[in-house]
């Protein structure tokens, strides 16, 4: 689920009952990029300290670079993270990492990459690209 997720009572309402049930088979995994829709999280609701809300609410919490792939491996390689208690994962990640004009940006939101911008984007990616493909 997205941060912003994570501003809605429904959200917190699940993390009580999946720890007052002690759902240990259940794992969440929070893309923690701290935009949302309207802007920066923490200018509107901000989750901080958001390991030790969770925690306090009886999950199992690990925090991993979202971005890497080994971390996300290690991370969900024994499940769960304690006996009785449901495991989160927040993953601390940049929005539209590795593209200069969109990274860590509010607009990345809605932005498209656009027509023109699109082999530039590729390359600063290190993505080959070939025009109409
Ligand atoms: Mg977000």
């Amino acid at each position: 689920m997205s941060d912003g997720d994570c501003n809605e009572g429904s959200t917190w309402e699940a993390i009580m009952f999946a720890a007052q049930h002690k759902l240990d088979n259940l794992i969440a995994i929070v893309d923690y990029n701290k935009i949302q829709a309207l802007g920066k999280a923490e200018e509107i609701i901000n989750l901080e300290p958001f390991a030790k809300k969770l925690k306090d609410f009886g999950w199992a919490v690990k925090e991993i670079d979202g971005h890497n792939f080994r971390q996300i491996e290690q991370a969900l390689s024994v499940i769960p993270f304690e006996k009785s208690r449901p495991s989160f994962v927040i993953a601390h990640t940049v929005k539209g990492k590795g593209i200069g004009y969109l990274e860590n940006t509010v607009a990345s939101h809605y932005r498209c990459v656009e027509d023109e911008k699109l082999s530039a984007t590729y390359k600063e990616l290190g993505v080959e690209y070939e025009d109409g493909i």
